[in-house]
């Protein structure tokens, strides 16, 4: 079955793994923010001159940058989606919206996957990438309470948003994640 899927969690989660393998395994279309702003980063263009600096610093880029770039991809698709780093703050949530009416492609699932912040600090700054230092690590995590975690609000509301445990081997987060998405309406065991 076809799923359009929001995936949220903290930065060092296990977003970026789990929605590739997810995405191989369902053939959904695997959307990440974060791997698009890289690309245009390596591709060295004046824009990706400017999204450098920000995704150095640990700050977010601008909400309507971001909704450019998902808006053009899923007009671009007619299957199913997983959505990884976006929305990341109220106002993305709130343009997420309207765009999934504009298209008549309803989200069926907001997937939150919980790490404990020091697993993920250790995580982040195993991984090596360019905005992996600890100061760094810190803001974004920072910025994901302030303003990523209270998304978790609005979904929940809508009766679309199941917790999975992201502790443990990759192979087990996944068979979580697909048990939790087979569901049809969430259990009471992945209610946040
Ligand atoms: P990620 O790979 O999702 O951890 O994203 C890496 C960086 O890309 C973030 O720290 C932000 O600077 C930027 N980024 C990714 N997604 C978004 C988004 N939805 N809104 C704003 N900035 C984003």
């Amino acid at each position: 079955m076809s799923k359009r899927v929001v995936v949220l969690g903290p930065p060092g989660a296990g977003k970026g793994t789990q929605c590739m393998l997810l995405a191989a395994a369902r053939g959904l279309l695997h959307l990440s923010t974060g791997d698009l702003l890289r690309a245009e980063v390596a591709a060295g263009s004046s824009l990706g001159q400017q999204v450098k600096a920000v995704l150095d610093r640990g700050d977010l880029v601008s909400d309507d940058l971001v909704l450019a770039i998902v808006r053009h991809r899923l007009s671009l698709h007619q299957g199913g989606w997983l959505l990884d780093g976006f929305p990341r703050n109220s106002t993305q949530a709130a343009m997420l919206d309207d765009l999934l009416a504009d298209l008549k492609q309803p989200l069926q699932v907001a997937l939150q996957l919980q790490v404990p912040e020091e697993e993920l600090v250790a995580r982040l700054l195993s991984r090596g990438r360019s905005d992996d230092n600890e100061a760094v690590v810190r803001k974004r995590l920072q910025i994901y309470v302030r303003q990523t975690e209270p998304i978790n609000a609005h979904y929940q509301g809508r009766g679309l948003l199941q917790c999975v445990d992201g502790l443990g081997s990759v192979e087990e987060v996944a068979t979580r994640i697909c048990n939790s998405l087979d569901e049809c309406a969430p259990s009471e065991e992945t209610m946040c």
